[in-house]
């Protein structure tokens, strides 16, 4: 049930209600616990409202296809959880820019979807609420933090839906669940509305089933806005305009290391996406990326380091819940008490990455290791125009079997979290299936070039 499907079924006459009841049914009780809320008088008020517009000859480019939104991303007048005891019953007042676009755009916001707690986590099992578990086998997580995202895309209960990547939190699930997922340039899309992680990191992006769901979402979300510090000042080229181009004449490294590094059958699944994209006249060269192996401990110092600052407004005085205590010091443990025990240790981790006396050990040497990556980057892509390397380095692993050993987790992220401490654009697609679960091949591209990503991930689909 792709957009397009959405889009013609629509001119044929279909009204977007009917369809939205249909997604409903196809959705049922949610057997995957990929929703945090799903309220359907609201979506189908929202339906009716779609219809109205397009009676009176409004045009609707995303035609009332359901769309799900991560639960970090504000939604008007609805609770906005991040998968946290704190934000429970926390009710967003605002649309985040992302979800304004949507709708202007005519999609039906289709329910908001579980994560891991503020987004902490690589496979949903940190949110408050309870996992979600992988369409393609329930006794898998669906990776996260998206989680959510990406099952009901992979359930094929909706058309798209977006998640956010700080170190990896599209591509990995999508990866797992056998779906696409883009993280755009950092900047490219704009923040305002999503609860922040870890600012210099954090990236709105979209799943779909198919690369033109992608495209499609990416084109309305995409591009300036003044609510956001961080967002570029430039228009965004449109990805459905590249849709057909092809690869021919690019230049694609493959990054050697990281094949080395990955499961076996990871590695030779993501080495026949190399050869498709190579008989579709793409240039193929090995290529080394200088520091990659610093990546992932400068990522867990610097996404801990914001996160502790950013998580420091949940104190029980404004946003969310708020536990009394005798005074005000006591209020506050006890409101902080009700995080879980990762984002408690993210942000113990983050204080003590930034404190005086071990700040330059830490958060100072994790940042001179994001400059050298940074530059790594620029000097491979002097020679290519993007990269091919596996998303992760297995496939899905089984619900339970990392919860009490954090550093395997955080080990799910090693390819996924160099882009984004570049900032660059990374994308993941379904590219083989060892034993039946489903493997990621991740492109990553040169600043703002998000559009060259869609070329090749449109190849790697066909
Ligand atoms: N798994 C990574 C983390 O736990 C990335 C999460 C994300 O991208 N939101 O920090």
């Amino acid at each position: 049930m792709t957009i397009a499907e959405h889009i013609a079924a629509v001119a044929g006459g279909a009204s977007v209600r009917e369809r939205a009841e249909a997604a409903l049914d196809r959705v049922g009780d949610d057997p995957h616990r990929a929703f945090l809320s799903l309220d359907r008088d609201w979506i189908l008020a929202d339906a009716e409202q779609l219809d109205a517009r397009l009676a009176a000859g409004e045009s609707l480019p995303l035609a009332g296809a359901p769309i799900a939104i991560k639960d970090n991303l504000c939604q008007r007048g609805t609770r906005t959880t991040c998968g946290s005891r704190l934000l429970e019953d926390w009710v967003a007042p605002y649309d985040a820019t992302v979800v304004e676009r949507l709708r202007a755009a005519g999609a039906l916001l289709f329910g908001k979807t579980n994560l891991d707690e503020f987004a902490m986590g690589s496979s949903t099992e940190n949110s408050a609420f309870g996992p979600t578990s992988n369409p393609r086998d329930p006794s898998r997580v669906p990776g996260g933090s998206s989680g959510g995202s990406a099952a009901t895309v992979a359930a094929g209960h909706v058309a798209a839906s977006l998640g956010s990547d700080t170190g990896g939190s599209v591509r990995q699930p999508a990866a797992y669940c056998g779906v696409h997922a883009l993280k755009p340039t950092y900047g490219r899309v704009s923040r305002r509305g999503l609860v922040a992680f870890a600012s210099s990191l954090d990236q709105v992006g979209p799943f779909g089933a198919t690369v033109a769901d992608i495209a499609q979402v990416y084109d309305v979300i995409a591009g300036p806005d003044a609510g956001d510090a961080t967002s570029a000042d430039q228009p965004a080229p449109s990805a459905m305009e590249v849709l057909g181009a092809g690869v021919a004449g690019l230049r694609i490294g493959v990054v050697r290391s990281c094949l080395e590094q990955a499961d076996a059958p990871v590695a030779a699944a993501v080495e026949g996406a190399a050869e498709r994209l190579e008989s579709a006249g793409a240039t193929l060269v090995d290529v080394g990326v200088e520091h990659l192996d610093l990546a992932l401990s400068a990522y867990y110092l610097i996404a801990p380091a914001e996160a502790a600052s950013n998580l420091s407004r949940f104190d029980g005085a404004r946003y969310g819940l708020r536990v009394e205590g005798r005074d005000l010091a006591e209020t506050y443990r006890a409101t902080r008490a009700r995080f879980g025990r990762e984002v408690i240790r993210r942000i113990v981790l983050g204080t003590y990455a930034l404190s005086e006396g071990y700040a330059d050990e830490a958060y100072v040497r994790a940042s001179r290791a994001r400059t050298a990556i940074c530059r790594a980057f620029d000097s491979v892509f002097e020679g290519v125009d993007l990269l091919l390397l596996p998303t992760a380095p297995t496939v899905a692993f089984a619900l339970g079997e990392k919860t009490d050993d954090p550093v395997a987790m955080y080990a799910a992220d090693v390819f996924t979290v160099p882009a984004s401490l570049a900032g660059l654009p990374a994308s993941s697609s379904p590219v083989g299936e060892v034993d039946g679960l489903p493997v990621g091949a991740q492109l990553i591209g040169r600043r703002f070039e998000d559009t060259t990503l869609v070329r090749a991930m449109e190849v790697l689909s066909s």
